[in-house]
């Protein structure tokens, strides 16, 4: 299937930016005229890949995030989100949920939470290279 529509941002590792890429997304979603309940489910979870990107991917470092997003005919739409950051070890791990190297202070639970939020989450990463997270979820109709 081919996408009818594409757009791709990319900012600085900052946590400032997490509401540029939110709002990126509403931008580019609304020729779809998606349900504002699909819309918030969205943009919780980018914001889930987009914190870790910046917080983890990066730690104390400052480098680049990037967004790709597309949506499809029927609706589906992917969300890419990528760092160039410090990468993952073990994924499968590190997406259980409560699993966090944050220390005190995370929770664990953003992979969880993306994936409640979208159809599919599928995480690539190498470890020193980066960190690719694609988020797919197809949107419902209005009646
Ligand atoms: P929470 O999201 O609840 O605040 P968390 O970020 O630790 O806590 P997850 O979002 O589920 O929880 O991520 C789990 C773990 O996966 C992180 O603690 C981190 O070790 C690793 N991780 C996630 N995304 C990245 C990334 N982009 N780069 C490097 N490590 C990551
Ligand atoms: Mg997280």
């Amino acid at each position: 299937m081919k996408y009818i529509n594409k757009a791709d941002i990319s900012f600085l590792s900052s946590s400032v930016n997490e509401s540029f890429a939110r709002g990126a997304v509403t931008a580019f979603l609304m020729p779809m005229d998606p349900l504002i309940s699909d819309l918030t489910d969205i943009k919780t979870a980018l914001s889930e890949a987009v914190t870790n990107a910046i917080i983890h991917g990066y730690r104390d470092t400052v480098g680049s995030v990037w967004v790709s997003m597309k949506y499809y005919e029927d609706g589906t739409v992917v969300l890419r989100v990528k760092d160039k950051g410090c990468g993952i070890e073990d994924v499968k791990t590190a997406m259980e949920p409560l699993f966090t190297t944050g220390g005190g202070e995370q929770a664990g639970i953003g992979f969880s939470v993306m994936e409640s939020f979208c159809d599919k989450v599928k995480v690539n990463s190498k470890p020193g290279k980066g960190t690719v997270v694609t988020l797919t979820k197809k949107l419902g109709r209005k009646l």
